[in-house]
């Protein structure tokens, strides 16, 4: 593959936060951003060269985009494959569409897991309500019950912790179709390695990310991540087999699941930077916006190594105005609002990224500012 260069325009399919995040990164060395999303001024749009507002199946608008751009990516997973893959036949699209195709569905997920051979929870797909009954018995409880296909931020999913929560589950297949049962993992922590890959084969992660969700939602990302030196060396080992058996090109973070003996098992992938990974701004040598860029313009990779402990908040809607209003209180936070207008509850507006010497001092200074103190 060509190298694609300064002056040369990126296209990307969403105008989204991580959309605006990789144009930033893209515009300081020079390229111009074309961006296609159904809204009009999305976070990307408000940076963009271009902005080509249309449905993200839109022929026409995936041709314009196509016209428009000398290299194309993506800044979610729920594009259509298919159009996806008919747009790489009129462009270059160094990602491909396979990685898509198999991370909008967990079935295939699941089954490209196990051919990379890296642990994941035990697993039956349940096709129909019949079927849930008849499985789980040999499966067994606590389980969690996940659609195949649309799940984000813990929606789409049931947990089973008994017979009396079939009802619960049965009402999910009904409405979303066949499902994945899967054993409750009971972890000790959530974790997330975020890995680049260029066309050459070449590699890097950030730092492993430690993850505290609430409300299914991510709330902080604590890095380094705590673990043992042997369990984080593992991560790392599992998320670069994943990137290799996939011949990954551009940016997939892998989220964990790590149990208090050590054992790891892999959840989910998202084939695109990562919530988990807006820390590598400020704190890594390289970004994973910027990492992304190299990989799908096929520059060699950079350092990513951790330039300071760090510790990531999401500001969401109910943040927003408490955040604001700190600014003054703490001139160590970096603060990161995306240009969303309405600041829903529970709606991703920005974050903070606050670099440290001292993890602990940091998450009590996050805890005493009471801005998070509600959720
Ligand atoms: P997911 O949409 O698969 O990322 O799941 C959202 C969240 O639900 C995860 O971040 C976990 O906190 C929890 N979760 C999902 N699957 C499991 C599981 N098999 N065992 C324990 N917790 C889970």
């Amino acid at each position: 593959m060509n190298r694609i260069l300064p002056g040369q325009t990126i296209g990307i399919i969403g105008g989204g936060q991580l959309g605006r995040m990789m144009a930033l990164a893209a515009k300081e060395a020079g390229f111009k951003i074309a961006v296609l999303d159904p809204a009009k001024n999305s976070p990307c749009g408000q940076v963009a060269d271009i902005e080509i507002t249309a449905a993200f199946d839109d022929r026409d608008a995936l041709k314009a985009l196509a016209d428009a751009s000398d290299v194309i990516t993506y800044e979610f997973e729920n594009i259509n494959a298919e159009a996806l893959e008919w747009l790489g036949e009129i462009s270059l699209i160094p990602q491909g569409s396979e990685l898509i195709r198999i991370t909008q569905n967990r079935r295939l997920e699941k089954e490209m897991l196990d051919r990379a051979k890296v642990p994941v929870a035990s697993y039956k797909i349940i096709e129909n309500e019949q079927e849930l009954y008849d499985k789980i018995e040999t499966f067994g409880f606590p389980a969690v019950l996940k659609t195949l296909t649309g799940g984000y931020d813990g929606k789409g999913q049931v947990k089973l912790n008994s017979v009396e929560d079939l009802l619960e589950g049965e009402a999910l297949i009904k409405q979303h179709g066949p499902c994945v049962a899967e054993s409750f993992v009971s972890f000790e922590k959530e974790i997330s390695v975020i890995v680049h890959r260029n066309s050459s084969g070449q590699t890097t992660t950030l730092p492993i990310a430690e993850n505290v969700h609430l409300n299914h939602i991510l709330h902080e990302s604590i890095v380094p991540a705590r673990l043992e030196p042997e369990v984080s060396r593992l991560a790392i080992t599992l998320a670069l087999q994943i990137a290799d058996a996939i011949e990954l090109v551009g940016t997939l973070a892998v989220e964990m699941f790590v149990k208090d003996t050590g054992e790891i098992f892999v959840n989910e992938l998202a084939p695109r930077p990562h919530n988990s990974g807006h820390f590598s701004i400020e704190a890594c040598e390289t970004s994973q916006f910027h990492q992304h860029i190299r990989a799908i313009c096929n520059w060699p990779l950079k350092s990513t190594a951790l330039i300071k402990p760090v510790v990531m908040v999401n500001v969401l809607g109910q943040h927003v105005e408490p955040v604001v209003e700190s600014i003054g209180r703490y001139a160590n936070w970096s603060i990161h609002l995306y240009g969303k207008e309405q600041p829903k509850e529970n709606r991703k507006m920005g974050h903070v990224t606050i670099m440290t010497a001292n993890i602990n001092e940091t998450l009590n200074q996050i805890n005493a500012s009471q801005i998070w103190k509600t959720t």
